[in-house]
């Protein structure tokens, strides 16, 4: 994938998309399919807001039975299924576990009718993907890192999950092969107007130093938190703040959904490249949205709470890595950001201008196709969404099971670790062919970058050097996460910022400036 690297001045687009999170790049990719000619731009890079920093999964929210949100829920269950189907490697199935407890908040009762809406709100009545029930002794048995005290018994049902930063990324490539000129690291720093009907927009080019006037019919601004940095704006968002922590593999290859003990809110406990995800909060804020940090109040409510419910004794040392993000509530009074729906809205101010207002990652696709139904409606189109229709980009030809045992057995006979495949296949889909070639190249780079991580050197230099890679913190937190995954040091940050800057061209100064950057935002203590 290439950045658009051509003067922009004076170019007219149908359609100008404004934010490269999730929602800006499936409204990119949507409309590039309609044959719109257009072009998105993130004044930082791809995903580098809220959708990196999410929980990862493609789920309909089971939380979100408790308040009500049967909408918000059976929409994402059906994007759920489509992206399922659509992108196996990319979103791939999950299930959960549920351990009911003499003292549980929600009854083995509630909860049982809770999993039966889940399960008839997906369309799902197969036995090997409803949800299922456990006696206190085989739900132990099938997470025995679980504190079994006082437990009664359990369920487990099923949800999916994903790599969200690598979701964007190849939903921009999409959008990049369809025609969409893609800028990284390019703000929208004016929207024109003429008495109210959108013209064209500003946008300051970081990477070639350039400032354009560009011609566009019709603007979407998918600005994430962003949104509320305008005062008109501000008026239509909640924002909350989540956090998660990276600690050691706990789990097999299934989570944990979980009821915190000291305010009743429900956690996660996920196995994610061999590691555990442990998250979120759920909290209002109203701080600086350029910085929005781990707090260690966050960090001690999240490991209580674990250790609580594990058998563990986490401690902050035993923190790998950790990130914070922002939801964008649509406004409300109610007390907890928790009890406030995750409904996503369309807002239009001005003729040609749409705002997405929250969502889900899991239904951007969905949401974004109402996006551009609107766009298309102003520019007076009639083609309709394509994105559930073709395939995913970076989907194999033929046969995905077939390719899967392909693949992995050419990847046994590079001498690359089982789990390293079975992540390499998910971050990459049909592009691992071109990582096997340069293995072949190079046996050496079949290796694990890090003995606890499974992933390996082909992956980051492939990343590196087609991934439109600007900075080093794209490359280690966004392209191939190593930054969150363990406890990187000094040193080992220095060697990849060599190999970023044989790549890059950095001078002296910019080598320095990337490793600080990195060593402020990512390095534990
Ligand atoms: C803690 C947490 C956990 C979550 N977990 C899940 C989950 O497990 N599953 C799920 O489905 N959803 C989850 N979500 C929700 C999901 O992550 C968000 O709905 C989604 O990522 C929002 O995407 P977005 O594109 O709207 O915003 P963002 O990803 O924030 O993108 C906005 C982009 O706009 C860019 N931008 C801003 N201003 C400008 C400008 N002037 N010019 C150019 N670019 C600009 C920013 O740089 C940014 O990249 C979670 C959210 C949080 C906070």
């Amino acid at each position: 994938m290439q950045r658009y690297s051509a003067p922009l001045n004076n170019q007219q687009f149908d359609l100008l998309v404004c934010g490269g999170g999730i929602y800006g790049a499936w409204t990119a990719y949507d409309a590039a399919l309609r044959g719109l000619k257009v072009i998105i731009v993130d004044q930082s890079d791809w995903a580098s807001g809220t959708s990196s920093a999410s929980s990862k999964l493609v789920h309909g929210g089971l939380r979100y039975l408790e308040t009500l949100d049967f909408a918000v829920v059976k929409k994402s269950l059906i994007e759920r299924h489509k992206l399922i189907n659509a992108a196996p490697y990319r979103v791939w199935p999950l299930r959960f576990g549920v351990p009911v407890k003499k003292n549980s908040r929600i009854g083995s009762l509630r909860l049982k009718i809770g999993l039966l809406i889940y399960d008839y709100l997906a369309g799902i009545y197969h036995a090997k993907q409803t949800h299922l029930r456990f006696s206190a002794k085989a739900f132990s048995q099938r997470f025995p890192g679980l504190d079994n005290s006082h437990l009664s018994g359990g369920y487990t049902y099923l949800d999916a999950q994903t790599d969200d930063a690598r979701l964007v990324l190849e939903v921009i490539d999409g959008a990049c092969a369809e025609g969409a000129n893609c800028l990284n690291y390019c703000q929208v720093t004016e929207i024109v107007d003429n008495k109210g009907l959108i013209t064209g927009a500003v946008l300051n080019d970081q990477i070639s130093g350039e400032r354009y006037t560009i011609k566009a019919s019709t603007i979407v601004k998918a600005t994430g938190q962003w949104t509320s940095e305008s005062s008109s704006e501000k008026q239509w968002c909640r924002l909350s703040k989540g956090i998660h922590l990276v600690l050691p593999k706990v789990l097999g290859n299934e989570a944990l959904l979980l009821t915190a003990q000291s305010d009743g809110r429900v956690f996660f406990i996920i196995p994610w490249y061999g590691k555990t995800l442990l998250g979120t909060t759920d909290t209002d804020y109203k701080g600086d949205i350029n910085h929005v940090t781990v707090e260690k109040r966050d960090i001690d409510y999240l490991l209580r709470e674990a250790n609580l419910a594990l058998t563990t004794q986490w401690t902050e040392k035993d923190i790998q890595g950790q990130y914070a993000g922002l939801r964008v509530l649509q406004h409300s009074s109610k007390l907890s950001p928790s009890q406030i729906t995750r409904e996503w809205e369309i807002k239009s101010p001005k003729s040609g201008l749409f705002y997405s207002i929250g969502g889900k990652l899991t239904s951007a696709r969905e949401d974004a196709a109402q996006l551009v139904d609107a766009v298309c409606k102003h520019l007076n189109k009639q083609v309709t969404c394509k994105t559930d229709l073709v395939p995913f980009p970076w989907m194999p030809d033929g046969d995905f099971n077939q390719w899967s045992t392909q693949m992995t057995k050419k990847a046994q006979q590079l001498n690359i670790d089982a789990e390293s495949t079975l992540w390499l296949l998910r971050r990459h889909g049909k592009r691992v062919a071109e990582i096997f070639l340069n293995i072949e190249q190079d046996p050496g780079l079949a290796k694990r970058i890090s003995k606890t991580v499974p992933l390996i050197h082909a992956d980051l230099i492939f990343c590196l050097e087609n991934e439109m890679v600007f900075h080093l913190e794209d490359l280690l937190r966004r392209r191939i996460p190593l930054l969150i995954l363990y406890r990187m040091t000094n040193a080992e940050l220095t060697e990849f910022a060599k190999i970023c800057a044989k790549k890059l061209k950095w001078d002296q100064l910019t080598f320095d400036k990337e490793i600080e950057t990195c060593v402020q935002k990512w390095l534990l203590n």
